[in-house]
């Protein structure tokens, strides 16, 4: 059957557009973090031109000394004290733990350079650390990121030596919203040539210049979001991999009152401190800021996402990013609406005559759509202007199709829902079933049970396992996912807790294998590991309790887009930047022809 459908409306909206970091009393920029935080935090004390006296440093390291000996778990600490102190320092921290570093070295390695200090002589004094291109230094003394990148290989060639870089910019850059730019740029010449083997040996200090002995320390989100573009940056010089150990200090009017949240930020892995590493009581508290935890204890890590489209959808369901066409398109189910927004234009609506209410929407090998609605299977050309019938629903009793995915495989899955479940009632027949639809446009129901709502299914890397929840049990299972025949070896990876009210809505996996669920109810969106039912990641969606699907979007797959319902208040489009190195996987496309 061919029926060529007339697509009724199409409506230009609104929508909020994409924020970046923005000056110091503005709106925030997107927060990333690392998947894996493991990195060991690094507080270093930067003694500048201080204190004037050898005496005065002495009473200083002697205060620092004792106090880090009786810490419990200090972090790696190191101090940067003037030259001439550099040999007292070593001796004074001796057995403490606490690393001694030079605040400077030369370009150069010996011979007639009256004044210069090498790498080689700081080292062998047993100095374990240099700073490199600090603001003071490049603002003073005219170092350029050329100068910058020419010590950093002179510490590294120094065997064991290790380097902090410093960057960031000024307040002019800032306003101008050019951190970004600034940075990576600072960071991509600052480590120019440098080989991914030493990666280990580099610490990178983000110091916004507006915040160095200013007193105005960054927000702790804008310390995260400079990160992130520093981390980023790293990717580039380093590779991903290397990205994701190297620590990234924050720097600027650090003080006991600011450390903790700062150090809160998943990508901030330490702290900078100029003036109050001369007070050792200071300094010793900012080294015993509150942690987070151990990764093995430590709470979920949490994003807010934030209004992508305000589109007001009764029931926004079944997001998919398209890769062809770099657009997501998501449904409203029972306004029969099919979205479409490509992160740029306004977001636009469309609402096909048939299939009154869609359950979701797939894309389709060779461009253009798979639509599920309660009344058709529809194709749409890649306009989505037109419409046409390819199947009925595979309908039995008072059901229709809801949640699916395209398999890896490029067949559609779809569960169905029971429609005594739309109208509210608690209770209601199991009569629903999850059904796979191929190229033959042939039916293939794979589960030998019925349910009532289906939900969360989406499938892995290698298509080989698929996970499916009947919403009201609050439980998610996982089968083994031959390429033909019905999933086997159903086994619980998750049950929603009793704190946390209502149930797993739709759900998408990303490349490292974790399904990320909407808790539609709950007002979050969660990423659990199903090896071991653990949640290490949660993203919320303020004001709206009812978050009903997800998916990876974004031309690097690295944004979490997140469909809403508007009961009881909702239906807007949320979106959150992945933490560092957190991707989805392509949208598979359905492999059917279309007719
Ligand atoms: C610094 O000089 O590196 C620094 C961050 O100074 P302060 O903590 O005093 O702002």
């Amino acid at each position: 059957m061919q029926i060529l459908v007339a697509l009724l409306a199409s409506t230009a909206l609104a929508f909020a557009p994409r924020a970046t970091v923005r000056a110091p009393t503005s709106r925030l920029g997107s927060v990333w973090y690392d998947a894996q935080p493991q990195r060991r935090a690094l507080i270093a004390g930067n003694w500048k031109l201080n204190p004037s006296t050898a005496q005065d440093a002495d009473a200083l390291l002697a205060l620092l000394a004792s106090n880090v000996r009786t810490m419990a778990a200090p972090p790696e600490i190191v101090i940067f004290p003037p030259m001439p102190y550099l040999q007292k320092a070593l001796e004074a921290v001796d057995g403490t733990g606490i690393a001694v570093g030079a605040q400077d070295i030369s370009l150069e390695e010996s011979g007639a350079f009256t004044g210069e200090v090498a790498a080689s002589m700081v080292r062998s004094l047993g100095c374990d650390w240099a700073l490199v291109g600090h603001s003071e230094r490049r603002t003073h003394y005219d170092e350029t990121d050329e100068i910058c990148n020419k010590k950093v290989q002179k510490c590294l060639a120094q065997d064991g030596l290790k380097v902090i870089l410093c960057v960031g910019e000024t307040e002019d850059e800032f306003e101008s919203e050019l951190l970004e730019t600034i940075v990576s740029l600072q960071v991509r010449k600052g480590l120019a040539g440098v080989d991914v083997a030493d990666a280990d040996r580099i610490a990178i200090a983000y110091e916004p210049i507006w915040a160095i002995g200013t007193g105005k320390v960054a927000t702790p989100e804008q310390a995260q979001a400079a990160h992130v573009a520093v981390r980023r940056a790293l990717s580039e010089v380093l590779g991903a991999e290397a990205a994701r150990r190297v620590r990234v200090q924050y720097g600027g009017s650090v003080t006991p009152e600011s450390v903790d949240r700062l150090m809160a930020q998943p990508d901030v892995d330490g702290a900078l401190v100029g003036g109050a590493s001369l007070v050792a009581e200071k300094f010793s508290r900012i080294c015993e800021f509150s942690a987070p935890g151990t990764p093995e204890t430590a709470p979920p890590r949490e994003i807010t996402a934030r209004v992508a489209v305000a589109c007001q959808n009764a029931l926004g369901e079944s997001p998919i990013w398209s890769q062809r066409t770099n657009t997501l398109y998501w449904v409203s189910a029972v306004e029969g609406e099919l979205w479409r927004w490509n992160c740029e234009d306004a977001p636009y609506k469309i609402v096909p005559r048939f299939g009154t209410t869609l359950g979701f929407v797939a894309a389709r090998a060779g461009g253009g759509l798979l639509l599920g609605g309660e009344d058709a299977i529809l194709s749409l050309d890649e306009t989505a202007r037109e419409a046409i019938v390819l199947a009925a629903p595979p309908m039995e009793g008072d059901t229709r199709p809801n949640d699916g995915r395209v398999d890896r495989d490029g067949r559609m899955v779809m569960g169905m829902y029971n429609n005594y479940h739309r109208a509210g009632a608690s209770q209601g027949e199991d009569n629903s079933g999850l059904y796979r639809f191929g190229a033959d446009f042939e039916y293939e129901e794979l589960l030998d049970y019925k349910f009532r709502v289906s939900n969360c299914c989406c499938f892995p890397a290698d298509g080989r396992t698929v996970y499916f929840a009947d919403t009201p049990t609050r439980k998610i299972y996982a089968f083994d996912y031959p390429k033909s025949g019905k999933p086997s070896n159903r086994r619980l990876i998750w049950t929603q807790p009793p704190h946390w009210p209502g149930g797993p809505d739709g759900a998408q996996c990303d490349a490292e294998g974790m399904i990320w669920v909407a808790l539609n109810g709950a007002g979050r969106v969660v990423r659990i590991d199903p090896a071991t039912g653990a949640i290490d990641l949660v993203v919320h969606t303020p004001g709206c309790p009812t978050p009903t699907s997800c998916t990876f979007g974004g031309p690097d797959l690295d944004e979490l887009f997140i469909t809403t319902a508007a009961r009881p208040a909702g239906g807007k489009l949320f979106r959150a930047k992945m933490p560092f190195g957190i991707k989805g996987l392509p949208e598979p496309e359905w492999q059917g022809a279309n007719n």
